[in-house]
């Protein structure tokens, strides 16, 4: 098992590809292979498999690799009663980016018990490592969902936070470090961020002690969003509207799109004080990153956020991508990091011992 590092702590965005004896690959929405007890004890090898592997690449912060979900969404409405999934309207989402065919809410929301108990349990037993897991942001729900109910986004989005914030508390006490909260409408629907999205999103952490995440992306390497990133123009800068409310909010960590993205590096200094998870993994090619180009970023990244808040981490998930390929860019993601802190020596190292540091991040 390769060391827990103190600086430059490496972590990925959340989700892996899952083995072909646990689903089909390479697909956003995959069948599962088996079902009932079988499914159960395929989705824990494969979690098992996946935590095994991100510590041997030397990923600092694991998560359980979304092993257990279908997807980051409907993984988590499958256990909430009020939607009705034998119903399924056609919606254009992500400001109709895409249309996806989507539950309808119709009665009120409420838990049907511990959503990702199972998995969260059985890697806080079998790794020593900062545990994140992630789940879905309100104001993705709401624009992955049709309503018939609430007839209200911000009351929709907050009676998810509700339930987001049930199931957090929960997390936290089975041992998880980090909650992650997925958010790509957030580059989306720029105005309402601010006016509900960040006030959904510190419903759903209330009361939390644990370390908490926005992530903001520009989506998975699939088509649809491949061909609206080409309509964005050569310079994007929709964080630049929502990094100042973010940096304002309660939210410890904001895991962002960095490598091969047009996002302009210096609005990364918009997030003041928080930690930054920057995204030096490009998750919509297949091709390996080399060690140095991970550096360049990290070192890019460094002008703006401070050693000490910078997380290599991958640009977005890696759940449609080819197993071996993941696990590749696992490697790269841990090896640019490591060339970072030799060439980066003591730069931004705080005054504390490097001893010291270490113990601190061990459990
Ligand atoms: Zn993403």
């Amino acid at each position: 098992m390769s060391q827990i590092h103190d600086r430059f702590q490496t972590t990925i965005a959340g989700s892996l590809p899952k083995p072909a004896w646990l689903a089909e690959p390479n697909k956003l929405w995959p069948a599962w292979r088996a079902s009932g007890a079988e499914l159960e004890r395929a989705k824990r090898d494969a979690t098992l498999l996946w935590l095994k592997e991100q510590e041997d690449a030397g990923i600092d912060i694991v998560t359980e690799g979304e092993q257990s979900r279908q997807h980051f969404v409907h993984g988590f409405l499958e256990f909430v009663d009020g939607i009705d999934f034998s119903r399924k309207v056609k919606m254009g989402i992500r400001n109709n980016r895409y249309d996806a065919m989507v539950p309808v809410v119709g009665g009120p929301l409420r838990l049907k018990g511990r959503v990702h108990e199972v998995e969260a349990r059985l890697a806080r037993g079998h790794t020593g490592r900062k545990l994140k897991i992630t789940l879905p942001g309100p104001m993705t729900i709401v624009d992955t969902i049709a309503d018939e109910f609430y007839r209200d986004k911000v009351k929709l989005a907050l009676a998810f936070a509700e339930l987001l914030n049930q199931e957090a508390r929960a997390l936290e006490k089975d041992g998880v470090d980090v909650i992650q909260f997925d958010e790509p409408a957030f580059n989306v629907y720029l105005e309402d961020v601010k006016r509900w999205g960040i006030d959904a999103l510190h419903r759903a952490i209330e009361g939390l002690k644990c370390t908490t995440c926005v992530h903001i992306c520009y989506g998975y390497g699939i088509q649809a969003n491949i061909d609206w990133k080409r309509t964005l123009g050569g310079e994007w800068r929709q964080y630049a509207e929502i990094f100042p409310a973010l940096a304002k909010s309660r939210i410890k960590q904001v895991s962002l799109e960095c490598i091969h993205s047009k996002v302009p590096i210096e609005l990364l200094k918009l997030l003041k004080g928080k930690d930054v998870l920057v995204g030096v993994i490009d998750v919509a090619t297949d091709r390996i990153e080399s060690a140095e180009e991970v550096s360049d970023v990290i070192e890019k990244a460094l002008q703006y956020v401070p050693a000490k808040h910078l997380f290599p981490c991958t640009n977005c998930g890696m759940a449609p991508m080819d197993r071996e390929v993941a696990l590749k860019k696992l490697r790269a993601l841990a090896a640019g990091a490591a060339l970072a802190r030799k060439k980066l020596g003591n730069r931004g190292q705080s005054p504390i011992s490097a001893k010291s540091r270490r113990k601190k991040t061990r459990r």
